[in-house]
């Protein structure tokens, strides 16, 4: 990991902490992926369950804030972390996720 790898992962995955990955994938290419170094799709989720005390913080006036939060506290995963751990895992790289999950704030 490079100083700006640091750096792109830190933004990733905050204000979640995660620890770094001490190695990353770089796309290279080839004729087989057009040069492009990417070949295939995978997905990441952010998937919200439903519980009581979720289902209390739903109406008209739904506070956004307080309904992530009290999912965070429930263990739902944000989508950048899925990304995240799907970089940890070597299946794609730090630019393709920041490119595609839009920071917490945004979604
Ligand atoms: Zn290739």
């Amino acid at each position: 990991m490079t100083d700006s790898d640091n750096e792109l992962w830190d933004n990733l995955v905050a204000p979640w902490k995660a620890a770094r990955p001490t190695q990353l994938q770089r796309p290279v290419g080839c004729l087989e992926c057009r040069m492009t170094g990417y070949a295939g799709r995978i997905g990441i989720y952010e998937i919200l369950l439903m519980s009581p005390a979720l289902r209390k913080t739903i109406n008209a006036e739904t506070d956004i804030a307080a309904l992530r939060e009290q999912a965070s506290r429930e263990g739902m995963k944000p989508l950048r972390i899925s990304g995240a751990q799907k970089v940890a895992a070597g299946l794609t790289t730090l630019e393709e996720v920041v490119k595609i999950a839009p920071p917490p704030d945004q979604s």
